[in-house]
């Protein structure tokens, strides 16, 4: 990064120059106003530190041309003065954007630092950005502003296509213009996302030529969340932007932090099935609607047979391995009608809706059968299970204990079978 210093005296011209140049800055010089405009037009500097007296001109007169000039609309000018005066307000007034005394160098570079800090990190932005502008012209000059910044931009001169890639691409900001080539304005497409699209969390920013509060109005009640005037300003246009896409991104970090221990918290972490806490909330809801509607409800508990063996045998990262590949085989027979969990060591369970018993004994057998051919580094495993369906007046809790006397049934009766409740004698 490139500063000029605009200053004549050789002593102040060092001590700037070392504070910038701590702060990692390159460091020219320029002795008048006259050679400042020049040197402006010929060079890029991120920062300009203006003297309050110069030779040719006064301080303000100096910011004032350089705000004129293009190459520097937007540059921060630092005005540096020796002791108060009404230069000051002068100075901010021409368009300095800060004023600070010779001798306070402390907050000159406390500024200067928070200066470079933010112009550091506006070249690290990213973003996707949907913008939709009918003016060809303006449309390149925003979008290339926005992508010499970092972000991704997807430009469009009408609302109907936009609206299209909006339904394919997930964005961090829509910049929209609001009249616009085709049927749809500006205004329309807000409210296709807002209402249609019931899409709270995507901000958009309209950019408009009017400068007119009903419409400006109109624009927020239908979801817009900020707005500029065209031609835009650009430090403004940047410090909408940013913000608008900081925001965006925060919520989504937030959004997958939150699904992230939402996962954490309802399922097996060996497994990645269901846990216990999860499935017998769920089961318990799943149990209250089957008895309202007068659904078929059934549950099997599933238990790995003398799986304490092939602990002792094997070792406890095989019985691991074990333990996934049952699970992987159970959680392949699941679909909308069937969830399964672990809920202890070598105990599962399988809560199906929509199936009676009989449909539900045959789809055991088979989960049964599938298991007892697997066989995981090299070794034979079984299960046993145990089914019940839901009777009136039971609740979940009932249910269990009763495909769970199936499942002792199912073990001493030899193992490697399935066991119904209905059919045991207790
Ligand atoms: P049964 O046929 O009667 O069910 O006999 P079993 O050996 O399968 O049953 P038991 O309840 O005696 O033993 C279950 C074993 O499961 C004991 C325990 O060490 C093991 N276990 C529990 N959780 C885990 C786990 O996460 N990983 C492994 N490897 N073993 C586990
Ligand atoms: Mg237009
Ligand atoms: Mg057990
Ligand atoms: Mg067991």
């Amino acid at each position: 990064m490139k500063a000029l210093i605009v200053e004549v005296s050789q002593t102040q011209r060092l001590i700037f120059a070392n504070i910038l140049s701590d702060l990692h800055m390159e460091v020219e010089f320029s002795d008048s106003g006259k050679e400042t405009l020049a040197l402006t037009t010929q060079a890029h500097f991120d920062l300009i530190c203006i003297s309050v007296v110069l030779p040719d001109m006064q301080g303000y007169e100096l910011c004032g041309k350089l705000r004129h000039q293009a190459e520097t609309r937007e540059t921060p000018l630092l005005v540096l003065c020796s002791g108060a005066s009404d230069s000051a307000a002068q100075c901010l007034k021409a368009g300095a954007t800060e004023v600070f005394y010779k001798n306070s160098l402390a907050s000159f570079e406390e500024y200067t630092q928070k200066l470079i800090n933010s112009i550091e990190h506006r070249k690290l932005q990213s973003g996707q950005i949907l913008y939709v502008e009918d003016s060809r012209a303006q449309c390149d000059l925003v979008t290339r502003f926005l992508e010499s910044h970092g972000y991704t931009v997807n430009p469009f001169d009408n609302a109907e296509d936009a609206f299209e890639a909006y339904r394919q691409v997930s964005y961090d900001l829509l910049m929209t213009d609001v009249i616009l080539k085709g049927r749809m304005t500006g205004l329309g497409l807000v409210r296709a996302i807002r209402d249609e699209c019931n899409d709270q969390r995507l901000p958009i920013l309209v950019m408009s030529g009017f400068d007119d509060k009903t419409r400006t109005a109109e624009l927020y009640r239908a979801g817009a969340n900020d707005y500029v005037n065209k031609p835009p300003q650009f430090d403004e246009l940047y410090a909408r932007v940013s913000n608008l896409v900081n925001s965006k991104q925060l919520f989504d970090q937030l959004q997958r932090r939150n699904n992230e221990l939402t996962q954490l918290a309802i399922l097996d972490e060996l497994t990645g099935l269901y846990n216990r806490r999860f499935i017998t909330h769920m089961a318990e809801k799943k149990v209250a609607e089957a008895q309202a509607n007068n659904t078929p409800l059934a549950l099997a508990v599933l238990d790995i047979d003398h799986f304490k063996q092939i602990n002792d045998r094997h070792g406890h990262p095989v019985g691991d391995q074990v333990l996934k590949l049952v699970s992987d085989q159970l959680a392949s027979v699941c679909n909308t009608n069937t969830v399964a969990a672990r809920i202890g060591g070598e105990e599962f369970v399988r809560l199906t809706t929509g199936m009676d018993l009989e449909q539900v004994e045959l789809a055991s057998e088979q989960l049964r059968d599938s298991i007892s051919r697997l066989t995981p580094c090299g070794i034979d495993i079984t299960i046993s299970i145990g089914i019940a369906s839901l009777q009136p007046g039971n609740n979940y809790a009932t249910l269990f204990k009763h495909a769970d006397q199936a499942l002792y049934q199912a073990k001493q009766s030899g193992r490697n079978r399935v066991c119904q409740f209905d059919r045991i004698d207790i």
